[in-house]
């Protein structure tokens, strides 16, 4: 992974962002978080965040501390300066010595906080970027820092690729627990480190000055993959032949989009689905555990929220009937998801509808499943990433994300149901 810096946009956007400087720090946030977005590899479809601590004028006429911090419901590939809204800084602080905060008190919290009470609501992780010293931070589902932080000795391997340059955060769900928890383990490590290995998660850089926190977020990212190589894992490219029409393909796909039909839940339009085909996604249907890799869980959490804890897997040959047994299974195991884990859950939850986002279809490829074509093109996205991500983590040892449990508290959780309708 190589750095897409270039020295003259970076001025010509300082030149044009006027004479505030906290606009000039805007701008250059909103410069590296848009060469993030534009890495399939390091972002897709909204994860990730960035953030820019700077000054602005107070009501009081003095300069105070705030912290811009990306809005929920924007992707970095496309983010403006509206969608980081600023919040004041010191106050965010006072929030590492509260005991608990809900995810409901954490919104309302961060929402007092603005300094433009009309923008959008900040990340769910804006209290880590707070609390984390350095002016900017960038944060990443890096694809091949998760074939490595999704192994069972994950910390180990940071370790040995990182040694203490980066700060290791055992995984804890985003939100309020995880800025606490991320503070205490940075603080008790901070002097050595520019960073944070998130196990199961993804990467955390910082640094004073916009190029060096996005540098670092590539250099640790390219190491990653220099790492996956050595190891005789690494990554697949990925492709940009992947909507190969196949003529073998369309019995196959009518037949699914028939059997999805029936249940009514992709609206009138729907189901659109998205097929893709490519080496990776061969050698991954081919792999000879597939039912059991794939259902392990996703990637990073919050794809769980788009393609479900886990894809349903059918044949090239299957008429619709096959599918509709198949669509059967899937929404049965759905629902025994569902209620052997909302049992557990603090508030009572309402199931979503059990029907699978991901087909892996052996023989041919993999298919986003949608409302509409939007919708079928980020599961495909998405499911595809998984698959080069899990390749790479089966030979280099385990696939071994996050539980079922806690996959379960992230589908379910307000705040990210939040970002699906933000962004709908
Ligand atoms: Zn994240």
């Amino acid at each position: 992974m190589r750095s897409r810096w270039n020295d003259l946009e970076a001025q010509h956007l300082i030149e044009n962002a006027g004479p505030n400087p906290a606009d000039v720090d805007l701008a250059l946030r909103v410069y590296t978080s848009r060469l993030i977005g534009k890495e399939p590899d390091l972002v897709l479809h909204g994860g990730g965040n960035t953030s820019v601590k700077t000054q602005r004028m107070a009501p009081d006429g003095s300069e105070k501390d705030v912290i811009h911090v990306k809005g929920s419901g924007w992707d970095l590939a496309t983010i403006e300066g509206q969608g980081l809204p600023a919040m004041w800084l010191d106050q965010l602080l006072t929030a590492r010595t509260v005991p608990n905060m809900t995810d409901d008190e954490m919104v309302v919290f961060l929402r007092n906080e603005m300094l433009d009470k009309s923008g959008p609501n900040p990340s769910v992780e804006a209290l880590l970027h707070a609390f984390l010293p350095a002016k900017f931070v960038d944060h990443t589902h890096s694809c091949a820092a998760l074939a490595i932080a999704d192994q069972p000795n994950a910390a180990e391997l940071s370790r040995e690729i990182f040694g203490d340059h980066l700060c290791v955060v055992p995984y804890v769900m985003p939100g309020f627990r995880l800025s606490q928890e991320a503070d205490t383990i940075f603080r008790e490590n901070s002097t050595a480190a520019n960073g944070l290995f998130l196990v199961n998660h993804g990467l955390f850089a910082y640094a004073e000055d916009a190029k060096t926190s996005y540098e670092r977020i590539i250099g640790y990212t390219d190491e990653c993959e220099t790492f996956l190589v050595r190891s005789g894992a690494a990554l697949m490219p990925e492709e940009q032949f992947t909507r190969i029409e196949n003529p073998g393909a369309h019995a196959v796909i009518t037949a699914l989009r028939e059997a999805l039909s029936t249940w009514g839940t992709f609206g009138t339009d729907g189901p659109v689905l998205d097929l893709r085909i490519g080496y990776a996604n061969d050698r991954y249907l081919a792999l000879a555990n597939l039912e059991d890799v794939s259902s392990r869980g996703t990637a990073t959490p919050d794809h769980v929220i788009r393609i479900k804890p886990r894809p349903m897997i059918g044949e090239a040959n299957f008429g619709v009937t096959d599918w509709q047994t198949a669509v059967r299974d899937y929404a049965d195991w759905y629902e025994s998801y569902f209620a052997r884990n909302a049992v557990h859950a603090r508030e009572s939850k309402t199931m979503l509808d059990p029907l699978p986002r991901v087909s892996l279809i052996r023989g041919l490829g993999i298919v986003g499943i949608g409302r509409n074509s939007k919708e079928a093109g980020i599961a495909a996205d998405l499911a595809e990433q998984n698959a080069r991500i899990i390749l790479s983590a089966e030979a280099l040892g385990r696939f071994t994300p996050i539980n079922e449990r806690d996959l379960f508290d992230l589908e379910y959780w307000s705040l990210e149901q939040a970002k699906l309708k933000a962004a709908a």
